[in-house]
């Protein structure tokens, strides 16, 4: 996501909401980092920001449909994303571990709220490792390339059927 600072110094003891609904924010950071994803259903971001004494309690939410390619076979993988966070952000100075990725930073005497950062990190997490187009997807032939769930190669007939084969002379075997 895009570099979104927000002005917290002033946020009041009850506390404020921020909606982040612009795709733009996140489509540019993709294509900055190259990332092959589009959006399907557009990302729509919340962070509920309270005040406490030594720094910020941050409840944010992540929803939307985010379509990247399928880890077996490059094809489409839809992801819906909904992500749920809560984060307690230090105010820079007090207890601050600087090993600790805070988001908060203090500019005179104005604290902001880098809430870019924040989001980018919660939805990095909530997308998957391995995405699939579908649990069951049967991914890319390892002789010729094709994709297996479009239609049969016909290589696979080739390096298949040997083997199940040999599968059905062993059940054969075990019956007897
Ligand atoms: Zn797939
Ligand atoms: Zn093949």
């Amino acid at each position: 996501m895009s570099r979104v600072m927000l002005n917290v110094t002033d946020i009041p003891a009850e506390g404020r909401e921020f909606v982040f609904e612009d795709p733009g924010v996140w489509t540019a950071a993709w294509k900055e980092f190259s990332l092959p994803y589009t959006m399907r259903e557009p990302l729509r971001a919340e962070l509920r920001i309270v005040p406490e004494k030594d720094g910020f309690l941050v409840r944010g939410r992540i929803d939307g449909v985010v379509a990247v390619p399928c880890s077996r076979c490059a094809e489409d993988a839809l992801v819906r994303i909904a992500a749920r966070f809560d984060d307690f952000e230090d105010k820079p100075g007090e207890q601050a571990d600087p090993l600790d990725g805070g988001h908060l930073a203090a500019r005179g005497k104005t604290l902001e709220l880098d809430a870019g950062g924040l989001l980018w990190e919660h939805f990095e997490l909530a997308m998957p490792v391995k995405p699939l187009c579908a649990p069951d997807c049967a991914g890319l032939c390892p002789v010729c390339g094709g994709n297996q769930n479009v239609a049969g190669c016909a290589c696979k007939s080739k390096t298949g059927d040997p083997r199940l084969a040999i599968l059905s002379n062993l059940k054969i075997e075990r019956k007897k």
